[in-house]
């Protein structure tokens, strides 16, 4: 059971999440400030710890890294992440695909934006705590931070706490808090949009990207003609027109052609990051 605080405390946390906090997060990022803390994003001082020193502000250093763990909750540090990706291209820079993930872990996935990565991984022990030693027998997650590809803080650096609101949290994700429900809302993962969405929603609402780069998903369609017909190539070329013009997908276009078999396939694009594993050492 939870007291009438924690749930007040936890519905605080989703209004925070609303849309005016994130219509202030990407006016924010527009202008080169910080919708947390309110100063510029290349701005660092160490006793001001705020998630925007993931964007890696003038210095910051790894030995940095755990006065943020200590200041802000995971969930925290991963909405902002979350948004942060999505605000460069929606869900196409988050992989946290359960198919694609070590399936001993509780979690692991890569976020990626401009030239930066970040990884969160946690394994079953992780959340409970390390039982034989003596300072990380408490449940935590393991970050790892990569700019340029090369490495700026690693798994093994750290051992991030959970705070008591991150358990709160992982419980009503999980559905163990009857009652409450969590919307993943602009900090929404590739993960998420495969969960929430039928390949026929997803045709719908996507648009053809500008360049192939930019897409988050790769659809091909394969058109074949129904026995005794053919297709003309006129017709696909006015598809192609059609398509140029509106901006829609092929595969949604093609729908309308006539005595035809239509199958697409929808896959997130290559664009979309690798996780970064973790190779557990024994400690
Ligand atoms: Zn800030
Ligand atoms: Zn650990």
């Amino acid at each position: 059971m939870y007291t009438a605080e924690e749930i007040e405390k936890f519905n605080k946390e989703v209004i925070e999440n609303s849309s005016r906090q994130h219509s202030e997060f990407t006016e924010g990022m527009r202008n080169g400030t910080c919708y947390l803390c309110g100063q510029k994003l290349n701005f660092f001082k160490k006793t001001k710890p705020c998630p925007h020193w993931l964007l890696k502000p003038k210095g910051f250093k790894k030995k940095h890294f755990s006065l943020l763990t200590n200041d802000f909750c995971y969930h925290q540090i991963r909405a902002y992440v979350f948004w942060v990706a999505n605000y460069e291209k929606m869900f196409g820079n988050i992989n946290n695909l359960e198919d694609e993930k070590n399936n001993k872990k509780y979690f692991e996935y890569t976020v990626k934006y401009k030239n930066i990565e970040w990884s969160f991984s946690c394994s079953q022990e992780d959340f409970i705590g390390h039982k034989k030693s003596a300072f990380w027998n408490k449940p935590h997650y393991h970050f790892q931070m990569r700019i340029d590809s090369k490495p700026f803080i690693n798994y093994s650096d750290f051992h991030s706490p959970f705070f008591e609101e991150d358990m709160f949290t992982f419980d009503v994700v999980a559905g163990k808090v009857p009652g409450f429900g969590l919307r993943s809302g602009h900090a929404t993962g590739m993960q998420e949009v495969l969960d929430v969405s039928t390949p026929e929603k997803l045709l719908d609402s996507m648009k053809k990207a500008k360049g192939e780069k930019d897409g988050a998903f790769k659809i091909d369609t394969f058109i074949e003609a129904n026995e005794g017909f053919t297709i003309s190539g006129d017709e696909i070329a006015d598809l192609y027109e059609k398509q140029k013009k509106t901006g829609e997908t092929m595969a949604k276009l093609v729908k309308d052609m006539k005595n035809v078999k239509i199958t697409t396939y929808i896959q997130p694009a290559d664009s979309l990051p690798d996780i970064a594993g973790r190779t557990l050492r024994k400690r």
